[in-house]
């Protein structure tokens, strides 16, 4: 059997293990520490200094404080773009809230900003406003920032921007993880940096992030003893993980440029052949790439291609099922317009990690080329 090749593996700079052990040296073994500090200050650094960041445990648990700080409560309603990973939404349920589901538009596969407009005022009609719009930047492409933002301040929705894989990223040159009213990332072991698992929020205050971290951390009031006046979560980012992701941080750009250069590795190669089709940068956008997508031209063929990969030991995956589709979301009002659903049945993640090497992505290709020779 060849050696498997993965969609998206860890990618290590070496550097990760000069934190940890400072960390240990120092016995900083706890969810705080300079290696918290030290990666939120990074984080800053590399989005906008403007910004406040809070280190947590996961990017689902930056979700569901992102929904709290905004006063998300039983009964609400959110609306959530439908094609994302189910954690974009799952946070919603966590609060008692129903999520509301926006399909897709083609040119980005993320939120409809007509769908998102049309839903808005349909649920305004039915009586209730949404509390928050979660917009998805997918595989790392930019949603329509400016719209989405236009809508949202003029029905006064904030926008909780999911960025978990977008790190790097960016729209007319400014970083996503910036444009939400709170943001969050993600470092889980697939993204484009990794801590093992981990996440953050991002906040345009001090005050919010004071706020994160107070709930993140069991919502200690302040007094000699343990006593709490609110619910709280035990979310905050440990010493060791953040070790991790200050190592990472150092190659941030270079996992950034190396995903670009699959994308265009894989665009030249299949350039002419027409059955392939590749999610384009609308001007202005900057995608970090972070999974290379292809749309195939019906299902079987989606098929069919990921199994002849399969068969090579490589590992490949349709597009995110969008969550209207999802039997746990079926009861969920959903405002659709059929692109997410078509992406999922043509659509599909070729290996697109950091780490791949020249002859791993050949294999990739030469697969793929065997199959259309074939067929
Ligand atoms: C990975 C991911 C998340 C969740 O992040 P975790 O750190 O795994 O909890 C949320 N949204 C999207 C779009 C993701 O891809």
């Amino acid at each position: 059997m060849n050696e498997k090749i993965w969609l998206s593996s860890p990618h290590m700079s070496g550097n990760e293990q000069f934190y940890i052990k400072e960390a240990f040296d120092s016995n900083w073994v706890a969810p705080l520490g300079p290696n918290v500090n030290g990666f939120e200050t990074d984080i800053q650094k590399y989005l906008d200094n403007n910004i406040e960041v809070a280190a947590l445990s996961s990017g689902t648990a930056a979700l569901h404080l992102a929904l709290i700080l905004l006063g998300v409560e039983k009964d609400d309603e959110v609306l959530c773009q439908s094609k994302t990973f189910s954690a974009s939404a799952n946070p919603i349920v966590y609060q008692g809230a129903t999520p509301i589901f926006v399909d897709s538009e083609s040119d980005t596969w993320n939120i409809c900003p007509e769908q998102l407009e049309y839903a808005i005022k349909d649920r305004i009609s039915r009586g209730k406003k949404p509390k928050a719009i979660i917009a998805v930047h997918l595989y790392g492409m930019p949603y329509k920032v400016n719209k989405i933002r236009e809508i949202a301040n003029r029905f006064e929705i904030p926008i909780i921007e999911d960025s978990a894989e977008a790190f790097g990223s960016s729209f007319n040159n400014i970083k996503c993880g910036t444009f939400g009213d709170l943001s969050i990332l993600s470092f889980n072991g697939n993204k484009i940096i990794t801590t093992s698992g981990g996440g953050a929020l991002v906040a345009k205050s001090k005050e919010v992030k004071d706020k994160a971290v107070f709930l993140s951390t069991q919502a200690r009031d302040n007094a000699p003893h343990y006593q709490h006046s609110e619910i709280g979560y035990n979310y905050r980012m440990s010493n060791i993980v953040a070790g991790i992701g200050r190592g990472q941080m150092t190659v941030l750009d270079s996992h950034v440029s190396k995903r670009r250069n699959n994308y265009e590795f894989y665009k030249d190669v299949f350039k002419n052949c027409e059955e392939i089709v590749f999610l384009e940068e609308p001007d202005g956008f900057f995608s970090n790439r972070w999974l290379t997508c292809i749309l195939l031209p019906n299902y079987k063929m989606r098929e069919e291609i990921r199994l002849t990969l399969e068969k090579d030991n490589i590992e490949s995956r349709p597009l995110w099922k969008p969550m209207h589709s999802q039997p746990v979301f079926k009861d969920a009002p959903s405002y659709l317009n059929g692109v997410s659903d078509d992406l999922f049945e043509r659509g599909l993640c070729l290996p697109s990690g950091s780490n791949l090497t020249e002859p791993q992505l050949e294999r990739v290709v030469s697969a793929i080329n065997d199959y259309f020779a074939t067929c």
